[in-house]
C-alpha cells in the first residue's frame, strides 16, 4: 500500500465540520448510513484540496451519540463511508476528531470549546495559526476562533440562517456558498494565504 501524501509544511490544514458542510443536516440528527448524504460537491472539494496536499481533519460534534439516538458503531459505518468516498476521489481524510457529549456533560471537546482542536494539534503537531475550521454554525467559528485557527463560513447546512443571525459578528468573515467554492477560492489564493 502507497504511503499517504505528507502535508506540505507551507499549506494549511483544513479542519472541516461534518453536518452541514460536508453531509446534509437534518434537526432530528444524522443517524445512521442511510441518512449519510454529502452535499453535492464537497466530496470532491476535500478530495481536491487532499490531493494538493493540504491535510484535511474533520471535527464535529455528536451529541446524538450521549442522546442515545445512535451509536458508536453506526457512526464508524458513516465515518468509514466519507472515508471510502474521498479516497474514490483520489484524496485522503486525515483524521476524524468528534464530541460524542451532550450539552450538560461540561466537556472540553463540544465545540464551541475549542479540545476537538488541542486534540489534533497534539496527535499531528499541527500549526493551528496556519490552518483553517470551515464550519455552517456559530459555534463553529468560535471554536475554530478560541483554537486560532482562520475560519469561514458556508451557507449550506445552517449556514444561511447562521448569517442572518449574527451578520455583525460575521462582517470579517469569509463566506462560501459551499465547500468547493472554499476550496477553489483556497487552490487559486495559495501563495498569499498567510495575510488572510
Ligand atoms: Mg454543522
Ligand atoms: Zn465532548
Amino acid at each position: 500500500m502507497e504511503a499517504a501524501p505528507t502535508a506540505k509544511a507551507t499549506n494549511p490544514t483544513i479542519f472541516v465540520d461534518r453536518d452541514g458542510v460536508i453531509n446534509e443536516d437534518s434537526d432530528a440528527f444524522i443517524k445512521s448510513l442511510k441518512e449519510w448524504h454529502p452535499i453535492p460537491g464537497s466530496v470532491e472539494a476535500l478530495a481536491t484540496l487532499s490531493r494538493h496536499d493540504y491535510q484535511i481533519i474533520v471535527i464535529t460534534n455528536q451529541s446524538g451519540i450521549a442522546r442515545g439516538l445512535f451509536s458508536i458503531d453506526d457512526l464508524t459505518a458513516m465515518h468509514n463511508q466519507l472515508h471510502q468516498q474521498v479516497q474514490a476521489q483520489g484524496g485522503t481524510i486525515t483524521d476524524i476528531f468528534y464530541c460524542p457529549h451532550g450539552p450538560d456533560d461540561h466537556c472540553t471537546c463540544r465545540k464551541p470549546l475549542p479540545g476537538l482542536f488541542t486534540q489534533a494539534q497534539k496527535k499531528y503537531n499541527l500549526d493551528l495559526k496556519n490552518s483553517w475550521y470551515i464550519g455552517d454554525s456559530y459555534r463553529d467559528l468560535e471554536a475554530g476562533q478560541a483554537a486560532g485557527t482562520h475560519v469561514a463560513l458556508v451557507r449550506t447546512g445552517k449556514g444561511s440562517a447562521t448569517l442572518s443571525n449574527h451578520a455583525e459578528e460575521l462582517k470579517n468573515i469569509p463566506v462560501f456558498d459551499n465547500l468547493q467554492t472554499f476550496a477553489m477560492w483556497l487552490l487559486a489564493n495559495n501563495k498569499d494565504i498567510k495575510k488572510c
